[in-house]
């Protein structure tokens, strides 16, 4: 007979970050599991490897920034996290949840806000067809200043 996947009795969840780990084909180790923990508990759904790294350090983990940087490679490579190269500098990861957005970047905090317009998909859409290109996919990633008093060149001076 087979046997399922997960074992009766004192399993975790699905969903949890163990059971994502072995759908996703990656062994559970520590630093994985940490990891990921730290993408599922976030409010922040954009992070860079310094940001993880950074949680993990409060929390007193003594997981370095290399093992934190090659478990990112990993997750992405597994699919669980998808990797956004912003012209801002720094790679984010965020968990890979299949559902399309596009994303603003403060040049200033590097914070990423993402959005969903059906009217610029459906442009988009059009514009391709009018090239005659066959479009697969597509990144849109608009750059500015977000909504912090900080980034707005707050603070000393102003303006006249
Ligand atoms: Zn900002
Ligand atoms: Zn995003």
């Amino acid at each position: 007979m087979t046997a399922p996947r997960r074992r009766s009795g004192d399993g975790p969840p699905t969903g949890s970050p163990v059971e994502e780990l072995k759908t996703s084909g990656l062994k559970a180790t520590l630093p994985r599991l940490k990891v990921l923990e730290v993408f599922q508990r976030t409010d922040r759904r954009h992070l860079a490897a310094e940001d993880v790294y950074k949680v993990l350090l409060a929390e007193g983990s003594d997981i370095g920034l290399a093992t934190v940087y090659r478990v990112l490679m990993q997750f992405t490579q597994a699919g669980l996290l998808t990797r956004q190269h912003f012209e801002s500098g720094r790679a984010v990861f965020e968990l890979n949840e299949g559902r399309h957005h596009d994303h603003m970047v403060c040049l200033h905090c590097g914070r990423v806000q993402e959005f969903f317009d059906a009217a610029i998909e459906q442009r988009q859409r059009e514009l391709a067809e009018q090239h005659g290109f066959e479009l697969h996919d597509h990144a849109l990633a608009m750059y500015g200043l977000c909504s912090d008093p900080a980034c707005r060149g707050g603070g000393a001076g102003g303006t006249a």
